[in-house]
């Protein structure tokens, strides 16, 4: 997004510019909003009387949106516990953006391909009452 446009957004939304970054990936500039950083600064824990802020973006929204797509696609795990379980898990999320967005936990299950038996990792368990494919097999069923 050109520069202008987010100034534009700025004045619209009644929200101030605190600064300018780089992105890390396409080394556009983005802005850092005051509400941004409101937020952060809202759910940042408190450890040892301490407020500890999570790092703001290094990319831009752009890239963001870009990013939260590459990850539907589940080509970016975390491995970690399971709060829930205590079992090793896959998260398609990193535990700091859990915190951060809140969002329900989906946990990753290793299990085959229900057509050919490749090892795969899949949001539904083996025993899910339904075929589970790997990706080659599901692109050759609906392409
Ligand atoms: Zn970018
Ligand atoms: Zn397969």
């Amino acid at each position: 997004m050109q520069k202008a446009t987010y100034e534009f957004i700025s004045k619209q939304l009644n929200d101030r510019i605190l600064e300018w970054r780089k992105c890390s990936q396409c080394t556009e500039e983005f802005p850092i909003f005051q509400k941004d950083q409101e937020m952060l600064e809202k759910i940042a824990p408190t450890v040892g009387g301490k407020k500890q802020l999570f790092a703001t973006s290094e990319f831009c929204p752009d890239c963001r949106a870009r990013q939260r797509l590459v990850r539907r696609n589940e080509r970016n795990f975390y491995s970690r516990t399971s709060s829930l379980s205590g079992k090793k898990i896959f998260s398609l999320y990193s535990p700091d953006a859990e915190r951060l967005n809140k969002k329900p936990k989906r946990e990753l299950h290793l299990r085959t391909c229900d057509k050919c038996a490749t090892e795969m990792i899949s949001v539904y368990p083996q025993n899910a009452d339904f075929k589970v494919y790997c990706e080659a097999c599901y692109n050759k069923e609906v392409y």
